[in-house]
């Protein structure tokens, strides 16, 4: 097996192992409290846990790894945090069963790398946390990042439907069509390939994006599609499921409009999510139309926003997105 199919299979099956985890604790969400980080935004057991279990099984598959993940345990470890810290022990053990409290905080913080160096990975254990406590939708984000380039994305989506099934795995790596799997299952040979719609005037488009106001600007987004003559209503919908969408034509314009002019977008927001839809044969780029520049650490800090979409129609976007908002 090559490096890049065994980097893949170890994704993946780290990947879905972390989801099945989430949707049984979104399962039982009137249990689930939210705590409450630094920057205000809710972090729950489950994102704890997946980390811990994709940290897990990736140095069980491949060895000591460095990981770039949006959690660190230094909240669970002190004294007050005892009821939260055994239950994300508990959920790890649905993966890992025996595992000591000690492991679990450990393989937490192997999601602690720094964004620098040659090769890193990087996971959002789940993003769109906002969603998940809705009981909506989110996703558990996995890529590789090499020389400053995502070469392997995968995004695990337990409440998208493909094929008749509850759950959808899509996977991507440079050079090869993205596909996408069943949640159930093992290993990245099966499932099919994903493509874009095929749109060719922005008009036929529809268009998705955040469903929290405060992560896109909602308002700047209906002029861009009155612009572009889009009539539907845009498909709101959680983390980064909205690159899933465009990848497989749900939609095929994903507008993520900056609503402050100093938050820099996480590099664990978009990796996974940029390779498969370009894969898919789609395009990303920022509001600007510069292409997202993964070598500045954590966060996409060369950026403004992202524009994701199916491809042919990318330049009419981008125009749309000039006329309204002077960028
Ligand atoms: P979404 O589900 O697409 O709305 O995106 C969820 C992600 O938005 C979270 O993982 C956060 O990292 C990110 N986020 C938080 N605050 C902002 C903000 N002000 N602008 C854009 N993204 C944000
Ligand atoms: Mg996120």
């Amino acid at each position: 097996m090559s490096d890049r199919r065994a980097e893949l299979d170890a994704a993946v099956d780290a990947v879905r192992a972390a989801a099945h985890i989430c949707r049984r604790v979104q399962g039982q969400l009137a249990e689930t409290r939210a705590l409450e980080k630094q920057d205000k935004s809710p972090v729950t057991v489950a994102d704890f846990a997946s980390q811990a279990v994709v940290c897990a099984h990736l140095t069980e598959r491949l060895g000591a790894q460095p990981v770039v993940g949006e959690e660190d345990a230094a909240a669970l470890r002190s004294a007050d945090a005892e009821a939260v810290r055994e239950q994300v022990v508990e959920r790890v053990r649905e993966d890992r069963p025996g595992a000591s409290v000690d492991a679990v905080l450990d393989w937490i913080d192997a999601g602690n790398a720094a964004a620098t160096g040659e090769r890193y990975w990087t996971l959002d254990p789940i993003d769109g946390t906002k969603g998940f406590l809705r009981g909506e939708q989110y996703a558990v984000a996995l890529a590789l990042i090499e020389s400053g380039r995502v070469v392997l994305g995968v995004l695990g989506c337990p409440n998208l439907s493909h094929a008749g099934e509850l759950g959808a795995v899509f996977t991507a790596v440079s050079d090869e069509a993205a596909r996408v799997l069943p949640l159930s299952g093992a290993g990245s040979e099966s499932g099919s390939p994903v493509r874009v719609a095929d749109v060719s005037s922005a008009a036929e488009a529809r268009l998705c994006e955040s469903v929290e106001s405060g992560h896109s600007d909602q308002s700047d987004s209906a002029k861009i599609a009155a612009k572009l003559g889009i009539t539907r209503e845009p498909y709101r919908i959680d983390s980064q499921c909205k690159y899933a969408a465009v990848s497989r034509g749900d939609a095929s314009v994903y507008l993520r409009l900056p609503t402050r002019a100093d938050y820099q977008e996480k590099i664990w927001d978009h990796a996974a999510g940029k390779l498969v839809v370009e894969r898919a044969g789609g395009r990303v780029t920022d509001v600007r139309g510069a292409e997202l520049d993964f070598t500045r650490g954590s966060t996409l800090a060369a950026n403004r926003g992202v524009i994701a979409t199916s491809g042919r129609i990318h330049d009419e976007v981008l125009e749309a997105v000039r006329a309204v908002r002077g960028e």
